[in-house]
């Protein structure tokens, strides 16, 4: 192996030495003080919480990070979601020093061996939280990746309001008597004829939109600056419209 390393350098799962037949390993000792602080962190995400959300709960209880500090980035917590040190494994050489004068790291994608060692050390959390919070990054990353295309129309509501008789989406409409203004019709108001025409009611736009304001008002969300597509997109995930009324469905 080449030279990589004064201790200070050591990544997790650094290699030491080796010799013909085997590779000399960092050990892996239990931080007790910090067994509940890990455990708090993915049962936490288990039940909904943001990476952001734990970080900041994290910083307003005073834990420091592994490291000391007193600010935990986000991306840390996930990164800890993920790692499977935490159920007693360890992949070795996840990055390697491709740079030892500035002390640069890439990610290892096969340049160097890795070996994964199967309980190399005493798991802090149990192998089925671990799986179950795999599942959760997993679905909210679908999420987001559903969001950010849904991101793409040109109307907000276009891609979250639908019809609660017919499930058909609901278009914008521009009406100019008296004078210009928009409504949102069903689909299979708008589009169909006769037999399957729906009969839902059809909305002024400036109603649907106070429909949304006051339904994220009520959630607390931040809608000062009143409608914008911008605050729908981020915290709408559906709107459905009934005779009676709209149900609006937020992200929490
Ligand atoms: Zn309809």
């Amino acid at each position: 192996m080449p030279e990589r390393q004064h201790f200070s350098e050591f990544q997790q799962g650094s290699i030491l030495k080796t010799i013909v037949g085997y590779v000399a390993m960092l050990i892996f000792c239990i931080r007790v003080e910090y067994v509940v602080v890990v455990r708090k962190i993915f049962n936490e995400y288990l039940a909904g919480k943001s990476p952001r959300d734990i970080a900041n709960s994290l910083e307003a209880d005073g834990i420091l990070t592994g490291a000391g500090k007193e600010r935990w980035r986000s991306s840390t917590i996930l990164k800890m979601l993920q790692n499977e040190k935490y159920i007693g494994d360890n992949l070795t050489q996840k990055t390697i020093t491709v740079d030892t004068l500035n002390k640069v790291r890439k990610v290892n994608k096969g340049q160097e061996d890795q070996y994964y060692i199967k309980n190399s050390h005493p798991a802090i959390i149990d192998r089925e939280t671990f799986e179950l919070v795999s599942k959760e990054i997993m679905r909210r990353r679908m999420l987001y990746q559903e969001k950010k295309r849904i991101y793409a129309s040109k109307y907000a509501l276009s891609d979250f309001c639908k019809c609660g008789k017919c499930g058909s989406r609901f278009y914008r409409v521009t009406r100019y008597t008296p004078k210009k203004y928009c409504v949102w019709i069903c689909g299979q108001r708008l589009y169909c004829k006769d037999a399957c025409k729906c009969e839902m009611r059809i909305l002024k736009e400036q109603q649907l939109q106070e429909y949304v304001i006051e339904a994220l008002k009520g959630s607390g969300m931040p809608v000062e600056d009143g409608y914008s597509d911008k605050i729908v997109r981020k915290y709408i995930k559906k709107v459905v419209i009934y005779e009676e009324y709209v149900l609006v469905d937020i992200f929490d």
